[in-house]
């Protein structure tokens, strides 16, 4: 039984548990509890996302990372939100695969600014950021969402933009430092590629690489898109910083005009300068990102000394997490099609189950949701963890992670099933019907699992179905057989035909669980002259394996399968007769 986010609240914070040690750091940098309240603060932990493909299981991780955060600030009664930046201003770098090639023209214009190809939406990032935002929802997760194209394009950085500007000098000489130190300095391969992704986000996002501009403009830290093109093809020619006019030539269209930044709103900061602006305008006390956010150079590192120099804020208090991959895969890139989604998650785990694995590891370590066989130990151990969580007796970091994944303070406890029944058990019975959910149903309250309706089952149910069907390999599905194997049949040695025999005269029209259980591991000790009860001996037990494999051979044409007696209840006493009988 799951309890409400409120049962835990005068726990004492388990210290190895991070998302107390997040919390107490944002806590602490927004100046401590009692400064909090006496000032009416409300506590800013917030996550940024770029709509630029398919939010995989990898980028789920910034979203969840802040929500574990925000819910045990709010569980501590004091005031948070969830902030959540869209970079939908971002330019489109480039066009994925089954995306039609003429989409290449609208490289460089803003995610908010390309057309959606599949034509179900606005643009090409609302139709990746409103399946993101519905997996959210069903997670429990809710967000003040920001869309940076609307912040820009009204002006709401604008003072910022000019302070940027001004300051253009020192945030080069940062950026610069940076820039030659990270060269030499990579101890092993990971952070040498972290330095050189970092080196080249420098280099794309201050324009180096393009080859124009000249002098102070050569690093200009805003890049107009271009009035003529929409692309940010654009560079710098002259600024004056009394008018802030920005005069700038487009490499795509040829477009040459001006921008006054003061006024027009047309472009946006380059991010090294984009991020540690956020976080001095929303007083951001808490953000993660990627490990590779965190090494010598990148982002964080240096956002941290522009904020500083630039706004005269300071940093939010920083969690770095790594990958998360799919199946044997561990790190996946937000460029590739064809990664698992939120979504794809939810289809098969329950809402809880998917924030169990996000929220019992540490963010430093990677790990794989994984879509196969390890589904239903993951169940398993699911079901053994809230077992635990009901006893008040038991109470540690298992349990705390527990009480995190299964409930939030606004929704309270997440949907899980009524009735909880293995998802072993049922993915099981859907694989030997391969039937309807009023017959798994059915099938699943014979073998002792009572309850009222199929919805008593839910969300569980259908998703191991779904998992069944779309996840389990054809080779690794159970085919019962349509017609008896009538050559095996008349092949039985001696002792198979008596085991036939002897488990066909006792088996009844309507089969119980724990009889056919007990029949059919009896019939081998029967056929020794032993009784159904009776302790097996060494001679029974070799027995049985092979009684086990023939039933599987004559039932479902494979050498093991479904546990027995569950195979036997899903069949129905009948079609096992018409299976077995020579
Ligand atoms: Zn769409
Ligand atoms: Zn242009």
């Amino acid at each position: 039984m799951a309890r409400g986010g409120d049962a835990r609240g005068t726990d004492r914070p388990d210290p190895t548990d991070w998302v107390t040690r997040a919390a107490d750091d944002a806590i602490r940098h927004a100046g401590g509890e009692d400064a909090v309240r006496a000032e009416g603060r409300t506590i800013t932990c917030a996550s940024g996302a770029s709509p630029s493909g398919p939010v995989h299981l990898g980028n789920l991780r910034e979203f969840l990372t802040v929500h574990f955060v925000a819910e045990e600030i709010r569980r501590r009664g004091l005031p948070v939100r969830h902030l959540h930046s869209w970079d939908d201003y971002d330019r489109f770098r480039k066009v994925p695969a089954g995306v039609d090639p003429s989409w290449a023209d609208h490289i460089g214009r803003p995610l908010s600014a390309v057309p959606d190809p599949w034509e179900c939406h606005a643009s090409w990032a609302e139709h990746f950021k409103e399946p993101l935002v519905a997996s959210l929802r069903a997670m429990g997760v809710e967000m003040e969402e920001v869309s940076q194209t609307e912040a820009y394009r009204r002006g709401d950085y604008v003072e910022q933009v000019l302070q940027a500007v001004a300051h253009r000098d020192r945030i080069e000489t940062i950026l610069g430092r940076y820039r030659t130190k990270a060269a030499p300095v990579a101890e092993s391969e990971q952070e040498a590629a972290a330095l050189a992704d970092s080196v080249l986000e420098d280099d794309e996002a201050t324009g180096a690489g393009d080859g124009n501009g000249s002098g102070d403009l050569a690093r200009f830290p805003y890049k107009p898109y271009c009035r003529g093109c929409g692309r940010d093809t654009t560079t710098a020619t002259a600024y004056d910083d009394e008018s802030a006019d920005l005069a700038y030539t487009c490499t795509s269209c040829g477009f040459e005009g001006v921008t006054n930044l003061r006024t027009d709103h047309e472009g946006k900061l380059v991010w090294k300068v984009d991020w540690p602006m956020r976080w001095s305008v929303e007083g951001v006390d808490f953000e993660p990102g990627g490990v590779d956010h965190a090494s010598p150079g990148s982002s964080y590192t240096v956002g941290k000394e522009v904020v500083k120099a630039v706004y005269g804020a300071r940093a939010p208090s920083f969690v770095g997490y790594s990958f998360v991959g799919a199946g044997g895969q561990v790190k996946m890139s937000s460029s590739r099609g064809g990664v698992p989604t939120a979504a794809d998650a939810l289809k098969i785990l329950e809402a809880p189950v998917l924030r169990w694995l996000y929220v019992r590891r540490q963010p430093k370590q990677a790990f794989n949701v994984d879509f196969g066989p390890e589904v239903v130990r993951l169940y398993d151990e699911w079901d053994s963890l809230t077992r635990k969580a009901a006893d008040p007796a038991k109470r540690d970091a298992q349990v705390l992670a527990y009480e995190r994944a299964s409930s939030t303070a606004a929704a309270g406890t997440l949907p899980t099933p009524p009735v909880v029944v293995p998802f072993r058990l049922l993915s099981s019975v859907a694989d030997v019907t391969a039937g309807s959910a009023e017959l798994v149903s059915r099938i699943v309250g014979d073998v002792g699992h009572e309850h009222d309706s199929v919805a008593d089952l839910e969300p569980r149910l259908s998703r191991a179905m779904t998992w069944m069907s779309e996840y389990v390999p054809e080779t690794e599905r159970t085919t019962v057989r349509s017609e008896p194997d009538t050559a095996r049949l008349a092949a039985l040695d001696e002792d198979e035909e008596l085991w036939l025999r002897q488990l066909l005269d006792r088996m009844p029209d309507r089969l119980e669980l724990d009889e056919t259980t007990a029949l059919i591991y009896g019939v081998p000790k029967l056929a020794r002259g032993l009784g159904l009860d009776d302790a097996p001996t060494d001679e029974v037990k070799a027995d049985q394996k092979a009684f086990f494999r023939l039933l599987y051979e004559l039932l479902v044409d494979a050498e093991r399968g479904p546990r027995l007696p569950t195979l036997f209840l899903a069949l129905g006493a009948e079609k096992v007769r018409s299976l077995l009988t020579p």
